[in-house]
């Protein structure tokens, strides 16, 4: 537990409440919302009367109150190194994804790890989200980093029995090494135990065998009995590529959605990343249609994560038709930007294009999975909605920002519009992690620097790991030839 003093934002002009009756999010006007001991002790009509003693005051008048937000799928320690190397980066002959030859070639090292997570750390909390799950190969001070920002954090320790590799551009290849991947497990349970015994309560383990094609079937199993045994969420890479799906089908004559069904895995504490190309998505054509109603009967959650897959041209068809099949959304970032406003303006304007239907996806439909529908694929009914005795998680937005006015209608004006631009304070657990849009207890001031140096030595080095040993340069030129 975190010792914090109350903090009374007052007067808030607009706040985003939860009605549990309706199970849905309302407006508010004009309210006061009190946080004491982390949670949110009282919410009630703005009023007079002078603060509890000892509280913190802040002026919620040009302000919009929100939850803050759950993104439920980030890789903060290696994604920032990417930065300006996999936006345009795609190859064709593995429908697009430049997935596994990046991985091949482009190796982080341990001080790149550390300033990437610093920097992703401060875009999320930037952007208003409290509550994040860190899918990461894990290294020595990565939770001392976690504890430092402040925020509340699923702590996932990824390992896997195979290994990516390319032979040539229309080849991917499994090499399995079952030990290594037992030994993953074992060492992910002993960072999970460490995570849970925190004394911030902020930290807790999500079990998550990296790829559904990389974990063999009786890791996965024993994967998902532990999530099972000790109450934790478990999350798992699951039609993320065609190339992926391609190889699950030559395996087991089914998509790997109808196999992780298969064997036992799929259950209501399931995150599934980014199960996109189910069999019914036209790059896969698949002659079943049973993979949405699948995920809907085990009440599974996807990831929806648009920006990466977007980038090459490919999308979940679509948000709307996930949802009124019965499959629950969340949303994440997975890659830099960690933006999951933008993320969640970008869910909007794909499901609509995919559709051709403007009621495909709405502001309330994805604020809802980036608030709710994480929080409660995590098991957490208090996070991810204000109402008193929730988590004191809150955002404070600016109604004043130039692209928040006329501030009419404000969770489409962030959305649509101002995006992290407008979030101007983040508490988490009642204790204030943002401050006027800066990290206030994270320090950033050295990250950008040594993320840079070893960007460098990352495609410096490409020419050791790529299977053609090409240069950084070769596999990734930049936007325009440098004169
Ligand atoms: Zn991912």
């Amino acid at each position: 537990m975190i010792e914090t003093t109350p903090t009374l934002l007052r007067g808030a002009a607009w706040a985003v409440l939860w009605d549990e009756g309706a199970k849905r999010h309302v407006y508010a006007r004009d309210v006061d919302i009190l946080l004491s001991g982390g949670s949110i002790a009282a919410i009630g009509p703005a009023a007079e009367a002078p603060p509890p003693a000892g509280a913190a005051v802040i002026d919620a008048r040009r302000m919009l109150v929100m939850p803050g937000l759950v993104n439920v799928h980030t890789h903060p320690t290696s994604e920032p190194a990417y930065r300006g190397v996999r936006e345009d980066h795609g190859v064709p002959e593995q429908g697009m994804t430049g997935l596994f030859e990046r991985l091949q070639a482009f190796r982080l090292d341990r001080a790149g790890n550390e300033a990437a997570m610093r920097l992703a750390y401060a875009e999320l909390m930037g952007a208003g989200v409290t509550s994040v799950v860190d899918l990461t190969a894990p290294f020595e001070g990565w939770m001392e980093v976690m504890r430092e920002a402040g925020l509340r954090v699923w702590v996932g320790p990824g390992y896997a029995s195979a290994r990516w590799g390319m032979t040539a551009p229309q080849t991917v290849t499994w090499q399995w090494d079952e030990a290594r991947g037992r030994a993953g497990f074992q060492r992910a349970q002993a960072v999970m135990d460490e995570a849970e015994a925190d004394p911030s309560g902020l930290l807790r383990g999500i079990v998550f065998p990296a790829q559904i094609d990389t974990v063999e079937e009786g890791l996965l199993r024993d994967s998902a009995a532990l999530a099972a045994e000790k109450g934790r969420p478990f999350t798992t890479h699951i039609a993320q590529a065609v190339v992926e799906v391609r190889e699950m089908i030559r395996r087991h004559g089914m998509t790997p959605i109808q196999w992780a069904d298969a064997i036992g895995i799929l259950g209501p504490r399931t995150i599934l990343g980014h199960a996109i190309f189910i069999d019914e998505h036209p790059s896969i054509g698949w002659h079943t249609s049973r993979d949405l109603a699948l995920m809907a009967e085990h009440g599974v959650a996807v990831a929806h994560c648009p920006s990466p897959f977007a980038r090459y041209g490919e999308h979940l068809r679509h948000f709307g038709r996930y949802r009124s099949r019965g499959v629950r959304m969340a949303m994440g970032t997975d890659v830099a930007p960690h933006n999951i406003i933008e993320e969640m303006r970008l869910a909007i304007l794909l499901a609509r294009g995919v559709a051709r239907d403007i009621a495909a996806a709405d502001t309330a439909a994805v604020f809802h999975a980036a608030t709710v529908g994480g929080a409660d694929s995590l098991g957490r009914p208090d996070l991810g909605r204000l109402a008193a005795g929730a988590a004191a998680d809150v955002v404070c937005v600016d109604l004043a920002h130039p692209q928040m006015v006329p501030p009419r209608d404000p969770l489409r004006s962030l959305v649509f519009h101002a995006a992290d631009r407008a979030v101007r304070h983040v508490f988490v657990a009642g204790r204030q992690v943002l401050k006027d849009g800066r990290p206030a207890m994270l320090d950033v001031s050295e990250a950008a620097g040594i993320l840079a140096e070893s960007q460098a030595r990352m495609l410096r080095d490409a020419p050791l790991h790529d299977y053609a040993r090409r240069s950084g340069e070769a596999i990734s030129p930049l936007s325009l030839p440098l004169a």
